[in-house]
């Protein structure tokens, strides 16, 4: 198949004279499919040229209440390999792969990370699928993602080890500048408000301690009951910043700031990239826009 394709392809750039190098014109790159914004930044630093991808849920988007469309069917119909988290992040995903009929391999690329259970909201005890925001955690993301790549693409190998062996290196200098950014909170102000619970992971590694009034996933609203009770922390704490969320109504973090007159510390990307105009298209750009957001606030 992918040898007739590829026939096909130089023979028409020979008709049309498209004035393709040989090597542009006979290689296909593999297509892949990515379930949300975050996890395509890596595959396309580990895949570069010889993957082409795309991601379902794009910048600033949910993915917890993401409706596929059929457009997305045809998109994941027509992959080699489909990357998603897993850990219960696409909850919409089992039912688009079956009704795509695809025979692409579906990668998980969280297999590996040590998972933590949820401690709110309806679904307790089961597992909190943001594990990206441990940057440890990516790592392990970025090796999962090479792997799928060399092994539905031997030939690209050296490509993907090269590229993935580069953007470990960054991720390592990025982890180091986050750990020597929070070194310089004082523990007794480390505590802040996110609007869903996403930094559980994060607050685990680097010791910033996150408190949401709507639970890990974005699908159920916050009670009255549940901002009464934050309203009652952040007085009783006295917790100095609440954060916005790309990917979160503002409302209700703004009457908490009014009613408690904590700051709002700006926005927090958790689930989703910004485009490329705002502040995290990458998600190193990410990582660092929410520490530099977080130590602006609580330093202070
Ligand atoms: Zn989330």
């Amino acid at each position: 198949m992918l040898a007739r394709r590829v026939l096909l392809g130089s023979a028409l750039g020979a008709l049309f004279g498209s004035g393709l190098g040989a090597e542009e014109a006979g290689q296909e790159k593999l297509k892949v499919v990515v379930s949300f914004s975050i996890l395509e930044d890596f595959v396309k630093n580990v895949g570069a040229e010889r993957v082409e991808s795309t991601a379902l849920v794009g910048p600033n988007g949910n993915a917890h209440v993401y409706a596929p469309s059929p457009a997305d069917a045809r998109k994941v119909a027509d992959a080699r390999l489909v990357f998603v988290n897993g850990l219960g992040f696409e909850g919409w995903l089992d039912r688009l792969v079956k009704a795509s009929g695809t025979k692409a391999a579906i990668v998980e690329a969280s297999r590996g990370i040590a998972p933590r259970d949820r401690v709110t909201g309806n679904d307790q005890g089961t597992a909190d699928p943001h594990a990206w925001q441990s940057v440890a955690n990516a790592k392990i993301y970025v090796s999962n993602i090479r792997d799928a790549l060399i092994a539905a693409d031997p030939a690209g190998r050296r490509i993907y080890e090269t590229h993935a062996a580069r953007y470990l290196a960054k991720l390592d200098a990025l982890e180091d500048e986050v750990k020597a950014t929070i070194t310089r909170i004082p523990d007794d102000r480390r505590r802040v408000i996110s609007t869903h619970d996403a930094f559980a992971y994060f607050d685990a590694a680097y010791g910033i301690h996150f408190i949401a009034p709507q639970g890990v996933s974005t699908e159920t609203e916050a009670s009255a009951r549940d901002v009464g009770v934050i309203i009652k922390q952040i007085r009783t704490q006295r917790i100095r910043a609440v954060f916005l969320e790309n990917v979160s109504d503002a409302r209700l973090m703004r009457q908490i700031a009014g009613e408690t007159g904590a700051k709002i510390g700006g926005v927090l990307y958790s689930d989703a990239l910004t485009d490329e105009n705002g502040d995290a298209p990458t998600y190193i750009d990410l990582v660092r826009h929410n520490v530099k957001q977080l130590a602006g606030a609580l330093l202070s």
